[in-house]
């Protein structure tokens, strides 16, 4: 392995589980540096901006020291190439993602041809796990305390208080 490699992470992360920061661990055991994108789609409807996605990145992995935080809009193949950095990873949870993460791969790599795609597996615990489910627990008023990190399920039970008071409020 080059010693000096760093690796990307590329996710909407709205917001981050403990899916994503079980990977985040494992990929910082790996390489030197993790770069953790957040992607900021104007097509997009976000719960969390992306300024909040950035803080909650921040905070939850504060305790690991070769990762950083950051975000891009456009192309992640573009991205790498301006950071230099050409190694992605992915989580895989199922079966169920291989398709859609083979193709993303394959993408990538005709798009830029440096890129190399690596796939993580994530603990089992956290295999039925994705950001939409957290949030329709929370919303329908479930315990969300077994799939985000603390701080996190902070955040989501206030946006979800603050959402339901605007739509009262319609
Ligand atoms: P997007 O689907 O918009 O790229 P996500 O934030 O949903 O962004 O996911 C980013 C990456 O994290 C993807 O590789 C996805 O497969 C992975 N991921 C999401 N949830 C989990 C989980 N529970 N365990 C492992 N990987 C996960």
């Amino acid at each position: 392995m080059k010693k000096e490699i760093s690796a990307v992470y590329s996710g909407s992360f709205d917001p981050p589980t403990n899916g994503h920061l079980d990977i985040i661990i494992r990929a910082s055991h790996l390489f030197p540096k993790i770069i953790v994108a957040v992607t900021e789609n104007i097509n997009k409807k976000y719960t969390f901006s992306l300024r909040e996605r950035i803080v909650l990145l921040q905070k939850i992995t504060k305790g690991l020291k070769n990762t950083k935080i950051v975000s891009f809009s456009g192309l992640l193949a573009d991205y790498v190439e301006q950071i230099n950095s050409f190694v992605l990873i992915r989580g895989l949870r199922a079966i169920s993602d291989f398709e859609y993460e083979f193709q993303m791969a394959l993408m990538n790599r005709k798009l830029n041809k440096k890129i190399e795609t690596i796939f993580l597996m994530t603990d089992q615990r956290y295999t039925f796990l994705s950001s939409s489910m957290v949030k329709e627990i929370a919303i329908l008023g479930g315990d969300t305390k077994d799939f985000v990190p603390k701080y996190v399920e902070k955040e989501l039970k206030k946006r979800v208080v603050d959402l339901s008071k605007r739509n009262n409020e319609k």
